[in-house]
Formats: structure tokens, C-alpha cells, sequence
């Protein structure tokens, strides 16, 4: 298993200088301290080997959890580890996606059960890259999160900027 703190700092609670700066950087929170904290105590009950946890996205009654590796690896069979992690993060709603290349895969994850209609690679007057994801208007009412926060996960996950279309 891997997540961004080393062992030995999850075990102990004292952190090293490259954790430390990890957290001080801002470029971990809070929330990954504690997924990390409970992904480690974990695998005395759960075979968590492959498990890669990479950073996590924390939307309030939503957390996003981002893997390298096979969401599957994280859900365990029956659900039996997210539902672990759901009740251990307070009873949020917690969702595992694989960040891959594949952008269409990572787009369709996030808005599951939606499906997106098409999802385009676009160019802002600056040049920047980001993507337009449309989604059918009878649909909005069954996403999970804001259009905010899907912008949030989107940018985190493809890199870019993300426009939500309702058609
Ligand atoms: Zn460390």
C-alpha cells in the first residue's frame, strides 16, 4: 500500500521534514492525513497491498478519494473498505476514482450515475486547454455534487479547467 506520508510517520504521528513540507505546502490536507492515518490501520483487517492512494478531495458531505490503482482495490469486496471509510469520515458519501489518462473514464466516474453526453477539448482565448462535459438537462437532478464541485474534481483529475453544459 502507498499513500503520500511514509510509514513511519503514520505510525508514530511525528512527521519527517518531507511530510512536514508535504502538509505545510498545502499540497496535502487535513483529510489526507486522516485517510492516510486510516488506510494504515486499517491493513491489520484488509488486504490493502495494491492500494495507492494518491490525494483526496473533500467537498463536505462528499470526499473524493483518487487512486492509481484499480478503484476495486479500495472498495473491497462488497463494498466492505469504502463502507469503512464512509462511517470512519463521519458518514460522508465517499467515491473511488482511478486517475488514468483516460479522461472520458475519470469524467464518467465522477458523474456516475449521469452519463455525460460528449465530453470536448476546447481552448480559451489564452491558449489554455480545458474541457467542455455536457450533460442532459433532465439529468442534473440526479448528480451528486454542485456543478462547483464537479469542476473542482474535474480540474483536479484532467489538469484543466472544466465547463459543466446542461442541454
Ligand atoms: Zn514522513
Amino acid at each position: 500500500m502507498k499513500t503520500p506520508f511514509c510509514e513511519n510517520c503514520l505510525e508514530t504521528g511525528v512527521f519527517c521534514p518531507s511530510c512536514s513540507e508535504k502538509l505545510n505546502k498545502e499540497e496535502l490536507t487535513e483529510t489526507d492525513l486522516g485517510i492516510s492515518r486510516l488506510l494504515h490501520k486499517y491493513k491489520r483487517r484488509f488486504y490493502l497491498d495494491d492500494v495507492v492512494f494518491l490525494k483526496s478531495l473533500d467537498l463536505g458531505k462528499f470526499v473524493l478519494i483518487f487512486t492509481a490503482t484499480d478503484a476495486s482495490f479500495l472498495i473491497g469486496r462488497g463494498g466492505k473498505i469504502v463502507n469503512e471509510l464512509k462511517k470512519d469520515l463521519g458518514g460522508r458519501k465517499v467515491k473511488i476514482i482511478q486517475r488514468t489518462a483516460d479522461v472520458t473514464k475519470m469524467a464518467e466516474e465522477i458523474l456516475a450515475p449521469v452519463r455525460p453526453m460528449s465530453i470536448n477539448t476546447v481552448f480559451k482565448p489564452d491558449g489554455r486547454k480545458a474541457f467542455k462535459v455536457r450533460i442532459m438537462k433532465k439529468d442534473a437532478p440526479l448528480l451528486q455534487m454542485e456543478p462547483s464541485e464537479l469542476r473542482q474534481a474535474f480540474s483536479y483529475l484532467l489538469g484543466a479547467e472544466a465547463f459543466i453544459i446542461f442541454d
